[in-house]
């Protein structure tokens, strides 16, 4: 089993695929987000989660958050401002007399969500997945997969969080080339990236973003507004604390509710806060914040040499994206509503899983389980459908059938592909035909197969061979499978309509081509056999012949039937007659 692991800047994730699902886990408190914060006591142990969140604001100095920004970085590097230490030496944090790394500090998140998911699961799990954001460089991946050997993890698999947020969508079915932007604004983060499925495999064609615009900017944002609201003086660091935490609290509540009160006993010294708070309030405050986004997307769009209208989807990531101005904005930037199917906090956890049981081979089934919509077969004699592969058969599959000539001395078959319900091969789709041609042969003797291959991608090869001489023809058809869902309804739904009149089609072309062969037949043999029949036989039989061809002018097709039923009969002694003959001869 390999774990899916979201290693995020504020907080990180879990997950396992187990028994055909992927599951996120949850701690001993039902939580599943684990906050990327680690608090060193003093007593040498660690605290990881919402209990060192809870001693940052006590003890800052031994508290550790946001790490991820510093991972894989070097002095002098973007968000190294202000550490001490010789320019170009890698990145090391002063806590209790040790001098950690920041993948020390992380491998202490990854170890806290193995306990996680080891506890859940009852075993150990030693493999995993972890993601990182699209623009880390080699020497940040390095040191994230470092911070997973350290945790005790064998890494199998570094992803970029995009491509694990469209997996998690569910995108790689989307039709090869699609383009997809992926919006993703947490708690102190901003990406857009926008990708292109190729063959299955997302390709990461752009990548803009702030490594400090997020959810926390909307935190300060609200707070101050708040304290401008309750008209606050000075406060202390403990207040401050407080007051934005509220405000967080706040926001994540006003993404579902229109207002709210919010309540702080005893906020600064004895005097306390209460005060009305609106969504369109701390709307007005967040959305220049939000604003900033804006042109990330546009630069990403830019440098991907693509217009807002080029892309096929566009999916939201990171917390943030919950709040109601926030998907607002994104609708207005790319001109599209954003797919919502998925809980933009857990899309990339859900899809480093997703990767981690493609690499197990546990996923393989998911392509291995489509099916075909349509049923497809081939035109045969008298413009009839030849169901080869039946409507809902699993995919790969390969079946096929022999088919003869209808005509003496056809030197040729022309194999018309089908694809559809109906009888009548006119009433399906064409997906393409070719000829094969045979020396030519007397009625019912050549031997032509026809063998359809679908494979799991839909892709229909379609091989006629001429099993006599051993020519053969393939030809291979792209969208087989790739019909629209309306499409599918509507041939379904007029197969349905027409069910009485397509079996009656069916069974009258049957009934003809029959009357077709046995007609001149009969009308053979009598010339040979007419002297040894008694006058009235043979007028019967010429009666019974001329009921046939008479019910055949008038298309009627029980009679046809009747009549044919009635002239196999009566031509009885006939056909005895000519059988013994041919063997005399
Ligand atoms: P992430 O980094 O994806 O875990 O996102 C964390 C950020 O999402 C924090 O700033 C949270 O306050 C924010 N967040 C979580 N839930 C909501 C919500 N319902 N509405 C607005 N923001 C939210």
């Amino acid at each position: 089993m390999i774990a899916g692991i979201d290693l995020g800047t504020t907080n990180s994730l879990i997950g396992v695929y187990d028994s055909g699902f992927p599951t996120l886990l949850a701690d001993a408190d039902g939580n599943r987000l684990t906050p990327s914060v680690v608090h060193y006591v003093a007593n040498g142990s660690v605290l990881v989660g919402r209990e060192a969140r809870r001693m940052e604001a006590l003890h800052p100095e031994s508290t550790l958050s946001s790490v991820k920004r510093l991972i894989g970085r070097r002095l002098g590097d973007e968000g190294t401002e202000g550490m001490t230490g010789a320019m170009g030496s890698a990145v090391t944090l002063p806590i209790r007399g040790r001098n950690l790394t920041p993948e020390e500090v992380s491998s202490e998140i990854l170890k806290r969500l193995k306990a996680i998911a080891e506890t859940r699961l009852g075993h150990p799990l030693s493999q995993a997945v972890i993601t990182v954001p699209a623009y880390f460089n080699d020497a940040q991946r390095a040191a994230t997969k470092r911070a997973g050997e350290l945790a005790g993890f064998t890494v199998e698999r570094i992803l970029a969080e995009p491509t694990a947020a469209a997996l998690a969508y569910g995108l790689d079915k989307l039709r090869d080339r699609s383009k997809v932007a992926v919006y993703d604004l947490g708690g102190g983060t901003f990406d857009l990236s926008i990708l292109q499925l190729d063959n299955g495999v997302f390709e990461v064609l752009a990548t803009h973003g702030d490594t400090r615009l997020g959810g926390d900017d909307l935190d300060e944002a609200i707070a101050t507004l708040i304290a401008r609201k309750a008209k606050l003086g000075d406060l202390t660091p403990e207040s401050s604390i407080r007051l934005t935490e509220s405000a967080r609290e706040a926001k994540e509540r006003l993404s579902t509710e229109e207002s709210l009160t919010i309540r702080l006993p005893f906020l600064s010294g004895s005097s306390s806060l209460e005060i009305l708070l609106t969504r369109g309030e701390i709307e007005e405050v967040c959305d220049p914040i939000i604003r900033r986004t804006r042109a990330h997307c546009l630069r990403s769009l830019e440098d991907a040499g693509l217009k807002a209208e080029d892309l096929d989807q566009v999916i939201l990531v990171g917390g943030s994206t919950r709040m109601p101005l926030v998907q607002k904005s994104v609708a207005e930037i790319f001109a599209k509503e954003p797919n919502l199917s998925q809980h933009p906090d857990e899309a990339v956890a859900l899809g480093a899983v997703l990767q981690a049981a493609i690499l197990e081979g546990n996923l393989q089934h998911v392509t291995l389980l489509d099916v075909t919509p349509l049923s497809l077969g081939i035109e045969t004699f008298g413009g009839l459908m030849n169901v080869i592969i039946p409507r809902n058969t699993t995919i790969p599959t390969k079946a096929g059938e022999m088919f003869t000539n209808a005509v003496a001395g056809q030197s040729g078959m022309t194999i018309t592909i089908l694809q559809g319900e109906r009888e009548m091969s006119a009433d399906n789709w064409k997906l393409g035909s070719f000829d094969i041609l045979f020396p030519p042969a007397p009625k019912g003797a050549a031997r032509v197969g026809v063998q359809f291959s679908l494979d799991a991608n839909g892709i229909l090869e379609v091989l006629a061979r001429d099993t006599t001489a051993g020519t053969e023809k393939i030809v291979e058809i792209k969208s087989a499978v790739e019909v629209s869902d309306e499409a599918v309804e509507a041939m379904l739904a007029g197969s349905l309509e027409h069910a009485f009149e397509d079996m009656d089609a069916r069974i009258f072309t049957e009934a003809r081509l029959k009357a077709e062969e046995m007609l001149p037949a009969v009308e053979a043999a009598l010339e040979q056999l007419a002297g040894d029949l008694p006058p009235t036989e043979v007028t019967d039989i010429r009666a019974k012949s001329a009921e046939v061809t008479s019910a055949l002018e008038a298309n009627e097709t029980t009679r046809l039937k009747q009549a044919l039923s009635a002239l196999d009969q009566a031509t009885q002694t006939l056909a005895t007659k000519l059988i013994e003959r041919a063997m005399k001869g």
